[in-house]
This record gives structure tokens, sequence and C-alpha cells, in this order.
């Protein structure tokens, strides 16, 4: 598929074609709706980087090849804002993460990485903002650590997390958190626990 352009560069149509034909349909105006590039590999190394390409699990339209986009800049349109997606949390067993599922709980505990480093503010950061800070992280991965305190305030929302699939590890001691979830029991142990002292601006 592409444009029509006449002379003055003013776009005229669509060279559109079907599984036995090729056509020219003539227009007065044309809306490009077809979606982003999320189905296109090529276009998503190239616009938003490897990291998000290959380290998060593509749920947009996979038939979104950015061909709106491809025509568009044959006939000189300018791509604006390619680097930017929404991409969101995930837990390995559900899908959906703790954005979804733990909108209040999240902002009162802390995330840290395989190598247990911070590397956002969860009291302020939105669900997009922790999706793109933990697919920068090693392995893409992070956990969510938080106190009985920030449970026993959302208890219903703590309660309905499908835990049956293993996904929440409650532990008595960070030396047990650790072991449960792989981490360094050193590296762990250096954290601060003290929640109450964020902010809990946090939006799902
Ligand atoms: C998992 C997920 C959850 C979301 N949740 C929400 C939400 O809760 N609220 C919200 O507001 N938004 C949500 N969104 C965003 C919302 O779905 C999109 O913003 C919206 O669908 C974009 O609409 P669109 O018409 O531009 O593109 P799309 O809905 O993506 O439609 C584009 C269509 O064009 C077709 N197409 C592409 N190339 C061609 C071609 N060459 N020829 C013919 N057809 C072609 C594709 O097959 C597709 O059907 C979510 C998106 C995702 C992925």
């Amino acid at each position: 598929m592409s444009l029509l352009v006449n002379e003055l560069g003013a776009i005229t149509g669509v060279k559109a074609k079907t599984a036995s034909e090729a056509m020219d349909l003539k227009a007065g105006a044309v809306i490009l709706a077809t979606g982003g590039f999320e189905g296109n590999q090529e276009m998503m190394v190239k616009y938003v980087g490897p990291d998000i390409t290959y380290g998060t699990i593509i749920t947009g339209c996979p038939t979104n090849t950015g061909d709106g986009h491809v025509m568009a800049r044959e006939v000189g349109a300018q791509l604006v804002n390619l680097n930017v997606c929404h991409i969101r949390t995930t837990d390995k067993f559900w899908g959906i993460g703790l954005a979804r599922h733990l909108p209040h709980i999240y902002p009162m505990g802390i995330l840290v990485n395989l190598d247990c480093n911070r590397f956002v503010d969860e009291g302020i950061a939105d669900s997009d903002t922790i999706a793109n800070a933990i697919v920068f992280q090693p392995g893409h991965t992070a956990a969510l650590i938080f106190d009985e305190k920030a449970r026993l305030s959302y208890p219903k929302e703590y309660e309905s997390y499908p835990r049956g699939r293993d996904v929440i590890k409650v532990a008595q001691t960070l030396q047990e958190l650790a072991e449960k979830l792989g981490l360094s029991p050193g590296h762990l142990n250096c954290l601060s626990m003290n929640s109450t002292l964020r902010s809990t601006k946090g939006k799902p």
C-alpha cells in the first residue's frame, strides 16, 4: 500500500491491493488508521530500542506493522515521538502485574532489581514509569517488597492477588525473603524497609 500524491504534493488517495488485484482508490482526504508498529520488530528496534523490543511481551496487535507510518514517511511526513511506548509491568504467571493488582499497595513498597538495587522513586512514579524502568534492569526483572503495614492497609487488594500461582512470597525476615526470591541476602539486608517515610502519590 502507498499514498497517491499529485504533482503539488497533495494526497489524492491510496494505492491498495487485495490478494487478487491492485487498485488506485481516489479520495479527497486519507486518514491513516493502521495503529502502531508493535508488530514490526525492525521498527521496534529502530525506534524504541532493543531493551523494550526484546525485554517485553508485546500485547498489542501483531498486524500493526507500521504500514501507515511507512506510507506517510514515503511522502515526506515527519514522524515524531516514536520512541515513546506504553508498557506495563507483568508477573510471569498472571501477566497483569502489580500496577493492576496492587494499585494502592505498590507505592508503599520498594522495588529492587536482581542486584538488590532500587532504581525508581516508587512513591511518585506511575505504573508506566515503573514498567519502563524495569525493562532496563538486569533480566528485565524486579521484585516489589512491602511490609505487613502495607498489606493491612489494603487487605482486600492483597487477598485478591492470584497468589495461588505463587506470585507473592511471604517471609518473616529479609534473609528468608532473599532466599525465596533468589536474591543476595547480604545485599537485601542493606535496604531500608521504612516505607512510611515516602510519599504515596503513585497512580495505578
Ligand atoms: C493490552 C492493551 C490494553 C489497552 N488498554 C486500554 C485501555 O484500557 N483504555 C484505553 O483507552 N486504551 C487502551 N489501550 C490502547 C488502545 O487499544 C489503542 O490506543 C487503540 O486501540 C488505538 O486505536 P487505533 O484505531 O489507532 O489502532 P488499532 O486499534 O491498533 O487498529 C489498527 C488496525 O489497523 C489494522 N492494520 C494495520 N496495518 C494495516 C494494513 N496495511 N492494512 C489493513 N489493516 C491494517 C490492524 O490490523 C488493526 O486492526 C490498550 C492497548 C493494549 C495493547
